[in-house]
């Protein structure tokens, strides 16, 4: 059964430079590589829950820019709807990264065009209200997030948050949410604890149902109820984590709009995420639905 995605965030274009180590405050390093990649978290939800096959509609705004349009091109060849995507004055969001030899990474975001998204525009609740999920992000401005999770809550989509880059969530943002995906380092932020467990049990004070992502080590769901699965990561050699997390979220939300139990959901998002890590990249490097049943074969 195919199901139906909107995503409501941004899209960047990724400038992405290679480097053995990244530099530290001060320093100046020389890198191996640079390349351009489309990105933001926004987008790379949208591409990774097309590949992991749902219909999926992207909501946001690019520049004039030569950007703008390689980023509409792209998702739109991966099958993306993007009549919800906007074409606005001026320059497209860059996130300029920096990935090291362990395949880490660090990340300035320049929101541009991205700083338009803030709300509803004409034609975006019917696509929202059509949908069996919203999956929403923190790269665009805070009350269009809290707009969009408000109009998923009202036509009762599933709204997925990730709150990143990590930051003070409002209570009426978090009263929409269904379900929240901090990675460890959003969580810690949000709660104060480091410890996965006990972060848990803190946003789910917030909201019912969380998952906190752990890098290789897997994730971590919990519900209000008492429910909680572990899920160890894949054991698989990393060479660029860059959209783990949006690979994982964009297979998670696909999963359970088409009705397949959160244990199971998780499993495939965890496979998705650890096909996504061997491969350089964020957009090109999301596998598609049929990768991600062999791997798990
Ligand atoms: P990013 O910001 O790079 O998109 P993230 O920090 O949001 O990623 P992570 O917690 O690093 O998210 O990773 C998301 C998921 O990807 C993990 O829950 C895990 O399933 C998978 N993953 C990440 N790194 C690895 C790894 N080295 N090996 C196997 N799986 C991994």
């Amino acid at each position: 059964m195919t199901t139906t995605v909107t995503v409501f965030g941004s899209c960047n274009m990724d400038l992405v430079a290679y480097a053995g180590t990244a530099p530290s405050r001060g320093e100046t390093v020389l890198g191996r590589e640079f390349r351009t990649a489309p990105g933001g978290k926004g987008a790379n939800q949208a591409l990774a829950a097309a590949k992991a096959g749902a219909a999926v509609r992207m909501v946001g705004a690019v520049g004039e820019d030569e950007f703008g349009a390689e980023l509409r091109a792209n998702l739109a060849d991966s099958t993306v709807d993007v009549s919800g995507l906007r074409t606005v004055p001026g320059r497209s969001g860059t996130a300029h990264i920096v990935v090291d030899d362990s395949g880490d990474n660090s990340i300035v975001i320049v929101p541009a065009a991205n700083a338009a998204v803030q709300g509803l525009v004409e034609g975006d609740e019917a696509l929202l209200a059509s949908s069996s999920c919203v999956l929403l992000q923190l790269e665009t401005p805070l009350d269009g997030v809290a707009e969009a999770a408000a109009a998923g809550r009202r036509h009762g989509v599933r709204v997925v948050l990730t709150p990143a880059p990590a930051a003070p969530l409002p209570a009426e943002l978090l009263s929409n949410v269904d379900l929240l995906v901090p990675n460890e380092h959003e969580a810690a932020v949000l709660t104060g604890h480091d410890d996965p467990h006990r972060a848990l049990a803190a946003l789910l004070e917030l909201v019912p149902e969380v998952v906190i992502t752990l890098g290789a080590r897997g994730s971590l769901y919990g519900t209000r109820q008492g429910e909680v699965v572990e899920v160890p990561g894949f054991p698989v050699r990393a060479v660029d984590t860059t959209a783990a997390g949006d690979t994982f979220v964009g297979m998670l939300a696909t999963a359970l709009g088409e009705g397949v139990a959160m244990p199971e959901a998780l499993r495939l998002a965890s496979a998705a995420s650890a096909l996504s890590v061997q491969r350089i990249g964020a957009s090109g490097s999301m596998p598609s639905r049929p990768e991600i049943e062999a791997f798990l074969t």
